[in-house]
């Protein structure tokens, strides 16, 4: 049964038929979703909600025709700069969410190697094992070799000697993550960047999901790890406004230590009929929404309500790593540097396991599934 039919129905029935399907969803609202949502809560909700559906036609690719879209996108990535200490050299876009950010970060350590290190015929990036998917994305997307390197099963941090280790002379990006998604652990950012420069390596910190959040945490005094663009060699930082930024999909940052290097995301094309385009991002037209919902959830909260949700939801973490340490038979796998961290039961294996059950199912046999279905 597909959507279109040949007589048009009336908005109620459509909106009826909407709720019935939605039905079949996870409630959101329940409170007991742990994972993938974001939810900054009654009025701020209502707000971005607004905002969004305020931009939802206006195309952000056309900043001419609609100058409000490029005003809101300076302001949000101005913000982020400011909170990940960036200095007034930092740039940056505002992408569709984080593999979208991560994809031009590697672009442009790929782009910036072909004009700085041209020997290079066979570009790799090192990531450790913990490392988002999207940078392996990024990779097969953009015709890179993949190297990864392995963590520390105590606390899934970077291993950074043996980061240092697999830098080689095809390395054209290191990456380390602020923090990994699974385990909410910040990996060793200092000497991994370090490692990076002293090789004329690009260094790049994801921090997608934790660097609104860790940000805040520094700021409170209840963080001292480094992850930012205060230690020196980190050239790019992609940052999800997704995600702990409280706007609605699809919103996240990515910004470049210098104007020099964002040079390498730009596409540029004036060999058509068709408009010249030049563009930052990979996507061209795109809804201004997700633009103006972050621009009115950071006007919302403020730095005093960002730091509330930080402080409730750090204390309600640490509450239930506490919890979780009374229950037998479960066990929290790691200290987490911000709210997020993995639950292990016995039942599934013991945690130094864990990496060895990698890969759970192979490549193809993924791939078989996913070529069959609808
Ligand atoms: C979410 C996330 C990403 C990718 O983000 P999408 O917005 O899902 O594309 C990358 N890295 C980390 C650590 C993340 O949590």
């Amino acid at each position: 049964m597909g959507a279109l039919k040949r007589e048009g129905e009336a908005s109620d029935q459509i909106l009826a038929q909407l709720g019935k399907l939605a039905g079949d969803d996870v409630d959101w609202r329940s409170g007991q979703i742990l994972t993938g949502l974001y939810d900054p809560g009654g009025e701020a909700y209502d707000l971005t909600t607004q905002a969004f559906s305020r931009f939802l036609t206006q195309n952000a690719l056309y900043i001419n025709m609609y100058p409000s879209a490029g005003r809101m996108e300076n302001d949000v990535v101005r913000s982020l700069a400011d909170l990940l200490q960036g200095d007034d050299q930092v740039v940056g876009s505002m992408t569709s969410g984080g593999t979208e950010s991560i994809m031009l970060a590697v672009k442009v350590a790929r782009d910036h190697a072909r004009e700085h290190r041209p020997e290079i015929t066979a570009p790799e990036i090192v990531l450790p094992i913990t490392a988002h998917p999207a940078f392996h994305k990024a990779a097969h997307y953009l015709g890179l070799k993949v190297v990864t390197t392995p963590v520390d099963t105590g606390d899934f941090r970077a291993d950074a000697a043996a980061f240092r280790d697999a830098l080689g002379p095809n390395t054209v990006l290191g990456v380390g993550s602020a923090p990994n998604f699974s385990h909410g652990t910040i990996d060793p950012i200092p000497e991994m960047a370090a490692a990076a420069s002293e090789r004329d390596i690009l260094f790049h910190i994801d921090a997608c999901v934790g660097g609104i959040y860790l940000s805040f945490m520094r700021r409170m005094g209840i963080l001292s790890r480094d992850f930012d663009f205060a230690v020196e060699g980190v050239t790019s930082i992609s940052a999800d406004m997704h995600k702990y930024g409280y706007a609605p999909k699809n919103a996240s940052v990515v910004l470049y230590r210098s104007r020099e290097l964002r040079k390498h995301a730009l596409f540029v094309c004036s060999g058509t009929t068709e408009y010249a385009v030049i563009n930052p991002t990979v996507l061209s037209s795109k809804s201004a929404g997700p633009i103006a919902a972050s621009w009115a959830v950071m006007r919302y909260l403020g730095e005093v309500g960002y730091e509330k949700i930080v402080r409730e939801s750090w204390d309600a973490t640490r509450a239930m790593l506490e919890g979780i340490d009374k229950i037998e038979g479960i066990e929290a796998m790691t200290e987490p540097d911000m709210c997020m961290f993995t639950l292990v039961s016995d039942r599934l294996g013991a945690i130094n396991t864990i990496l060895d059950q990698l890969p759970v199912a192979t490549r193809d046999e993924l791939l078989t599934t996913f070529i069959n279905a609808n």
